[in-house]
């Protein structure tokens, strides 16, 4: 179907009869509180989210859309009766909402034409966005061959349980993007593997040793605590460097470490505290039996961040450098336990890269545990649906977008073929500069209403211009 100068007017003119039903459909969704917890029973992920879910069904059922919910994990709202189908994935889950709160997380306000709310931005916005997208195609009478709809998920912000539930009770799409990052799109996320790196049974004069709190992070904090060693050891072991302090208790030693945290995707910028604190002692013989080795091998682990260690320094032309971080440390039961987060370009060979790493863990006598594998996503950008969407943003948005890349993960890395696609629009104007509030996971989380429907409009043209692939 051609996308005529009269059926833009028309599109225009009901999103401008329909904003004030946008802002108030979506108050009420940011307004039930749906952060994803793991619960048994029939809403697998609580109460919050089962309650948004029946929401936004409901809100799609009024508006004479068919919907389906798979048993709660997360639902879809469709239009049309294609065999095929293209579908657009928004989440309704939302990150705790945290502290620091100006305005309230769960009582959604409109100011100046911004909506300030937890998931105002992350994702709720979208999820109104692709259900009034479907209603405009409704309302219109554009008729589509594919069968459209909007995937409401209840799990992204916690593992994806939702995605993976849904493709094992439900026909993939043709094709699906994600409205959950920005314009133009991202058309390749690298892959990750989180992993628990285990030692032996430890011997020594190791008794603690724990550092970060998160597996994504580089972490800023960590502490080791030896016996046997002399406090004029540790003075003079920490003498002439930053970043170290100690305690001294009764006969035990505890050296703290203070490094500079950053998100997994970037290590660069971070200074791990935990290797801060394997130098330290292994430089200055301050650790003793097999606990040595095993901060060896951690220190050594944690000597790059990018494969180097772990025999697998790849790199590829489309994401660039592997990275890898240890986040956290535990002694627990006498072991110790580094978590490990990768980043690996989308074009690493899967099996090389996994016997690589079991390989250089296993010689050192630790174990894996908890290894899981998240599968790079990447669609190469000559793929119809590709050139069709960055052409749609060339002329609607900026005629020198260009596509980009992720560390990170969305949905679009859980279907056979997806990408992220806005909704963020470049040069959107800010409520406010408060350094730490107003973003995404952020509190005093906002959106700008205007560019939602901006977007709207954009993904009504991608359905249409979708429609008329060949997949
Ligand atoms: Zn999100």
């Amino acid at each position: 179907m051609e996308i005529t100068k009269e059926l833009l007017e028309q599109v225009d003119k009901w999103i401008d009869s329909h904003k004030d039903e946008f802002v108030d459909d979506l108050k009420t969704l940011v307004d039930i509180k749906s952060v994803a917890e793991d619960t048994p029973g029939e809403h697998p992920f609580g109460e919050g989210c089962a309650k948004v879910l029946d929401k936004a069904l409901e809100m799609s059922e009024k508006y004479g859309l068919a919907t389906k919910n798979y048993d709660y994990y997360c639902g879809r709202a469709e239009y049309g009766d294609g065999e095929d189908e293209i579908g657009i994935f928004a989440h309704l889950d939302v990150v705790p909402e945290g502290n620091d709160w100006i305005y309230e997380p769960y009582n959604a306000i409109m100011k100046d034409g911004f909506m300030i709310g937890r998931g105002t931005a992350d994702n709720k916005s979208s999820a109104i966005a692709e259900m009034y997208t479907l209603r405009i195609l409704k309302d219109l009478g554009i008729k589509t061959k594919h069968k459209m709809f909007a995937f409401y998920g209840c799990n992204e912000e916690v593992g994806m349980k939702d995605m993976e539930y849904y493709l094992a009770n439900e026909k993939a799409p043709v094709f699906g993007f994600t409205p959950d990052a920005g314009f133009p799109l991202c058309y390749a996320e690298k892959g990750i593997i989180t992993a628990d790196f285990v030692s032996y049974e430890l011997d020594g004069n190791l008794v603690d040793f724990t550092g970060g709190h998160a597996s994504n992070m580089v972490p800023d904090y960590a502490h080791i605590t030896l016996s046997g060693v002399s406090e004029e050891a540790v003075k003079a072991a920490i003498a002439d460097k930053e970043g170290y302090t100690y305690t001294v208790d009764g006969g035990n030693v505890t050296i703290n470490a203070k490094g500079v945290s950053s998100h997994a995707a970037n290590p660069d910028s971070g200074v791990n505290a935990i290797n801060m604190l394997c130098r330290l002692v292994l430089d200055n013989n301050l650790i003793n039996g097999k606990a040595k080795d095993a901060v060896a091998f951690v220190a050594h682990v944690l000597s790059d961040c990018h494969g180097a260690a772990l025999n697998v320094p790849f790199e590829d032309d489309v994401t660039g450098l592997i990275t890898h971080v240890g986040g956290v440390i535990r002694l627990n039961d006498n072991k110790l336990t580094l978590n490990i987060n990768m980043r690996y370009p989308v074009k690493a060979e899967q099996e090389t890269l996994e016997k690589n790493i079991f390989d250089v863990v296993e010689k050192a006598g630790f174990t894996i545990c908890d290894f899981d594998n998240s599968k790079p996503q990447y669609v190469p950008l000559d793929h119809p649906a590709i050139t069709t969407l960055m052409d749609i943003c060339k002329e609607y948005i900026d005629p020198n977008s260009e596509p980009y890349t992720m560390g990170g993960g969305t949905y679009a890395r859980k279907l056979p073929i997806g990408v992220a696609f806005g909704a963020g629009l470049p040069n959107t104007p800010k409520l406010f500069d408060i350094p730490g509030h107003g973003s995404a996971h952020a509190p005093d989380e906002y959106i700008n209403i205007d560019m939602v429907l901006r977007a709207m409009k954009i993904f009504v043209i991608a359905l249409i211009r979708l429609d008329g692939v060949e997949f």
